[in-house]
């Protein structure tokens, strides 16, 4: 791995600027769901994974309470992941269809993904100052994968994170499934429904609509 990601990764993984988050990531990690009590959480940041030199940025929220949270990376371990995992399996730009955890030999290809905030937060709702404080590390991130050309934001919280790193006017850009802006000469914004189960059980987002869209990205 690229030696500035490696240390920008390992500020992430010791961060412990929001205390709020901090106390409830470890919360959970000691908790632990039922499903999961013999397991060792993680409990901490969690940082980006993938191809370092890829084209493409794919954005989340924050790490899941049960999957990141739990596993250490990020869309791993859930239903979330399973879905999207299908998919970018199904448009190549992953060497197997399951994320699971970190030793599943997963491989992404032209796929960097990453969180706009390292750190669950309770509730699925981080506040303004959690957001701003954690964006420092995604501008990082941004500025060290240096082929990226496209954000592809996963649900429309991801979406307006995006917005707010980049000082554009919510107002001008619409989300829905597909939109694509182009905010300067190297970068394109795409939004895209989130592979959550309550979107894919409601029909909103289904494999088709998320692999066609990856299939755009080409
Ligand atoms: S959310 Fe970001 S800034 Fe806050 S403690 Fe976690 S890693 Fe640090």
């Amino acid at each position: 791995m690229d030696s500035e990601i490696k240390k920008l990764n390992d500020k992430i993984i010791s961060c412990k600027k929001c205390l709020r988050l901090k106390n409830f990531r470890e919360k959970i990690a000691k908790e632990k769901r039922k499903q999961f009590e013999n397991e060792k959480y993680w409990g901490k940041p969690i940082t980006g994974f993938g191809d370092i030199d890829s084209e493409i940025l794919m954005l989340g929220l924050a790490p899941a309470a049960h999957g990141g949270n739990r596993t250490g990376r990020v869309f791993t371990g859930d239903k979330s992941a399973d879905f999207l995992f299908k998919c970018l399996h199904k448009a190549k730009f992953a060497n197997q269809s399951n994320s699971t955890n970190i030793t599943d030999g997963l491989v992404l290809k032209n796929v960097y993904l990453t969180v706009a905030l390292k750190c669950v937060p309770p509730f699925d709702k981080p506040t303004a100052c959690e957001l701003k404080e954690c964006f420092k590390y995604l501008k990082q991130e941004i500025i060290l994968l240096k082929n990226i050309k496209i954000i592809v934001s996963l649900g429309q919280i991801a979406f307006q994170s995006c917005l707010k790193i980049f000082d554009l006017k919510r107002k001008d850009f619409k989300f829905y499934h597909g939109a694509r802006y182009r905010i300067n000469k190297d970068l394109e914004i795409v939004a895209s429904y989130h592979p959550s189960p309550r979107n894919v059980n409601t029909k909103r987002i289904n494999q088709n609509k998320m692999v066609a869209l990856l299939n755009s990205l080409k």
